[in-house]
């Protein structure tokens, strides 16, 4: 992700943290310097939010290190101001799987929790324990509020609705009695039903219920979409989709030679060549700003992106749908036999699940 650090890598993942972190460390000092706290109030503050943060990073490395055991790899973890992100090479489609990647994560709070409570006394009365977390983070509350929050972490997480880890858990048990396809679609409308219900209780209980609520009904239908994406692709291979035709142009040229094939037709992304051999693609972006940088008369070797990916002509689009989703706005080579027979882009990916959506001829069965 963009504007991330990279703090260091556990098991070959990368470990990033997103700059933003930063102001809501700000945030905080600020928010206890104005409530009159003093510096070592503040102190146990910052500890906690950055024990959190650890907290937050363990659980994501219980979905990608339960993943690495179905050899799925796990691109980076960033951690952001509102979570943690674990990129997946790909998501597990087996219903054991998904369910054991997806319940990895929560549990790792709760085994954080019940760790944490063999070393503290939690206050029976309610009445005592709401004026010992009145008083905020202190040498004295410290484990008592991580303990909480572990419990709310694995609670949160598992609501059964989509993008929670709870909405995968739920997809999964019921994969193993239906089609996933079908699954994904009561799952998803489960987590919808639920979500209307957190944006009414929201107006009486806490305004943050509705931001969940909408977060809930964008990941639900997000997710309904992708799968059902898929399962229009389901059957079909690269071969199916591939483009004979795209635009190449010699990386010796300039900037003005593109530009004028730019203008002159309709392609967005070219192909690079050297000899007559693919070397690098070239986006419509990308060369409008190398023609602001550099100026017109500058060769295109110089700037182009030499990140060729390779597609095998014979490759199930279920399998690279993800690898061609997060090639936006690049020209991907399809190969057979080693040899280049021509490229694919995500556009034409997602015209072709327009077009299947419209007629779906029955290339596969249930
Ligand atoms: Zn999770």
């Amino acid at each position: 992700m963009k504007g991330s650090l990279k703090l260091g890598s556990i098991a070959g993942i990368g470990i990033f943290i997103h700059w933003s972190f930063s102001l809501l460390l700000a945030f905080v000092i600020y928010v206890n310097h104005k409530s009159g706290y003093n510096i070592n109030q503040t102190a146990w503050t910052v500890l906690f939010i950055l024990s959190i943060f650890v907290t937050v990073l363990l659980h994501e490395l219980g979905h990608a290190l339960v993943a690495k055991k179905y050899n799925i790899k796990t691109k980076d973890i960033t951690l952001l101001p509102i979570g943690g992100l674990a990129r997946l090479e790909k998501l597990p489609e087996k219903p054991l799987e998904e369910l054991m990647v997806a319940i990895a994560g929560p549990l790792v709070n709760l085994a954080l929790a019940f760790l944490t409570a063999l070393i503290i006394s939690v206050p029976e009365d309610p009445k005592v324990l709401a004026t010992l977390l009145s008083k905020g983070i202190s040498g004295n509350t410290f484990f008592l509020n991580f303990f909480l929050v572990n419990i709310w972490l694995a609670i949160f997480n598992l609501i059964p609705a989509f993008p929670m880890d709870g909405g995968r858990v739920l997809r999964a048990l019921l994969s193993f009695k239906l089609n996933r396809h079908i699954a994904t679609k009561i799952a998803a409308r489960v987590g919808q039903i639920l979500a209307l219900g957190f944006i009414f209780a929201g107006f009486f209980i806490n305004p943050f219920l509705i931001i969940i609520g909408m977060f809930v009904i964008i990941g639900a239908q997000a997710e309904s979409e992708f799968v059902e994406s898929k399962y229009f692709l389901k059957g079909y291979t690269v071969r199916d989709v591939l483009m004979t035709k795209y635009q190449t142009i010699d990386a010796n040229q300039k900037i003005k030679t593109a530009i004028k094939l730019l203008l002159d037709s309709q392609y967005k992304i070219f192909l690079v060549t050297e000899n007559g051999e693919p070397v690098g693609t070239l986006h419509r972006d990308h060369l409008l700003v190398a023609l602001a940088e550099k100026g017109e008369e500058e060769p295109l070797y110089t700037f182009m992106n030499r990140d060729l990916v390779f597609l095998d002509a014979n490759a199930l689009l279920e399998d690279v749908f993800e690898l061609v989703y997060s090639n936006k706005s690049n020209l991907m080579l399809v190969t057979e036999n080693d040899r280049f027979i021509g490229t694919l882009d995500t556009e034409n990916l997602i015209e072709f699940i327009l077009i299947k959506e419209i007629n779906p001829q029955k290339k596969h069965a249930f």
